[in-house]
């Protein structure tokens, strides 16, 4: 939702990506295009970078081979339906429609979605007393001129949170500014007092509607890997491209290719649970310590009924900032789904991780009580992630920490020695952190590895 808000206010001019018979072509469903042209490729991950690589790779005349670690296709594109309704554990909304390659994607893999009013919200303050309209939106004029401004004070050194307390120290407990800062930045980005002071509006954005998805995110991942060998429960452990043939080590099997096409998040990549034979190059190692992985979780908490405003986002500023302080209505799409889901994000996100599902209930109650009243009945059920912990991603998405250039996104992209490719949404400098730059690295590095 955030990075709708930027461009609301603070963008005119919106990029608009045409849509090119190249970009579409790897959502074509229909037969390979071109005879085998006897080279192999493993991709390394069976989610929207790879699996759009993949397609597309395969349409050419590519050999090609999915190789993924979990016992499903999608990685941060997870829908978990056990309750009946789509949770959607990473990715839920398509950020921008106007030319975004994901919102037709979507329409052909049969992602049912639903636009989501940034207009529809009331934001609660203790005791459950509302913020008045004008204050909220005096508030957030003000919160995005300071984000048009705080990079002329940045520096390479300072941190956001740094740089905004030096210039604002009146609103460092101001609970509403500790609101916008917590649920228009750091969802966003990442812990503020990391964040770089420079870079930390970086990245192009899709003009149109925020549309969220109804019937799960993972229906994307579902259809590009239709038709695709995709090998799952295969976790990759080691790559070895010393000699002309790249050797890839996955289940105890050694399988041969000609080209690599690394998919694994950037946690995965700092946490080296792949070994590099040889290593990866200086310039790509000190680009995967200097970009930042964020974390965000996410809770769905159902009810028999629904006893919340009639509104798409209900906002509560509590003292401590970054949990359980903005509820997404999912009734207002789902009409017969009585559910809110809310955030935890950086640290606090963390640290739910080692926090019991009953924890979780009474804090959030806690928040809910003071809006709505002790007599509001207790949730049927709670679904949550834990994306810190997860050994398949070590966190939700990539963002530019203090020390990050803009040029180690193109790092983490650049190939080695025409044989070992990168993609994935932390390897996009224009659309990081996204489900759309993800889908385009791999549309990026399929067409690099063709032309060769
Ligand atoms: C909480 C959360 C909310 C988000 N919200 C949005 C949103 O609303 N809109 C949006 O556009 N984006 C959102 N995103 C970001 C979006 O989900 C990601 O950018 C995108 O899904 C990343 O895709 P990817 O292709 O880079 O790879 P990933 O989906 O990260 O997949 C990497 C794959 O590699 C596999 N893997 C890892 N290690 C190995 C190994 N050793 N061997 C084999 N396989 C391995 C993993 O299992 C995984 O399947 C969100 C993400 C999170 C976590």
């Amino acid at each position: 939702m955030q990075r709708r808000k930027f461009i609301k206010d603070t963008i005119t001019g919106l990029p608009i990506v045409i849509i090119t018979p190249s970009l579409l072509s790897s959502c074509n469903n229909e037969g390979d295009g071109q005879k085998a042209n006897g080279k192999t490729v493993i991709i390394v991950g069976a989610v929207i970078s790879g699996l759009a690589a993949a397609k597309k790779l395969k349409e050419n005349g590519f050999n090609v081979i999915v190789l993924e670690a979990q016992s499903k296709v999608g990685g941060r594109l997870k829908t978990n339906r056990s309750l009946g309704v789509a949770f959607d554990e990473g990715a839920s909304w398509i950020h921008g429609t106007a030319g975004n390659p994901i919102a037709s994607l979507a329409q052909q893999a049969g992602m049912n979605t639903a636009f989501t009013d940034d207009e529809s919200i009331l934001a609660y303050d203790l005791g459950g007393v509302l913020h008045s309209d004008s204050n909220f939106s005096d508030t957030e004029d003000k919160f995005y001129s300071v984000l048009e401004t705080l990079k002329n004070n940045g520096s390479s050194t300072k941190s956001f949170e740094t740089v905004f307390n030096e210039l604002y120290p009146t609103y460092c407990n101001d609970r509403l500014w500790k609101f916008f800062l917590s649920t228009y930045l750091t969802f966003d980005t990442g812990d503020l007092n990391m964040l770089s002071s420079l870079l930390y509006n970086e990245g192009e954005e899709f003009g149109g509607e925020e549309r969220i998805s109804v019937n799960g995110y993972d229906t994307i991942p579902s259809y590009l890997a239709i038709g695709l060998n995709v090998q799952l429960n295969q976790k990759v452990t080691k790559i070895d491209y010393s000699n002309t043939k790249i050797l890839v080590s996955h289940n105890g099997t050694v399988t041969e290719a000609d080209y690599v096409l690394v998919t694994v998040p950037l946690g995965v990549l700092k946490a080296n649970k792949i070994d590099f034979v040889p290593s990866l190059p200086n310039t790509k190692q000190n680009a995967i310590q200097k970009v930042g992985v964020n974390c965000v979780n996410k809770f769905l908490l159902t009810w028999e009924t629904a006893f919340w405003d009639d509104e798409q986002y209900i906002c509560y500023t509590p003292d401590i900032k970054d949990k359980f302080n903005y509820f997404v209505n999912v009734k207002k799409y789902q009409p017969t789904v009585n559910a809110l889901m809310t955030f935890a994000y950086a640290d606090k996100a963390r640290q739910t991780e080692n926090m019991t599902d009953q924890q979780i209930i009474e804090e959030i109650m806690t928040h809910l009580r003071d809006i709505y009243g002790n007599n509001i009945p207790y949730p049927k059920n709670i679904l949550r992630t834990k994306w810190q912990t997860n050994e398949y991603s070590y966190g939700s998405y990539s963002y530019t920490a203090v020390g990050t250039e803009m040029r180690h996104f193109d790092d983490l992209a650049e190939e080695i020695d025409d044989k070992i490719f990168f993609a994935g949404e932390h390897t996009e400098i224009d659309y990081f952190s996204t489900a759309h730059g993800a889908y385009l690295s791999g549309i990026r590095e399929a067409d690099k590895i063709i032309a060769l």
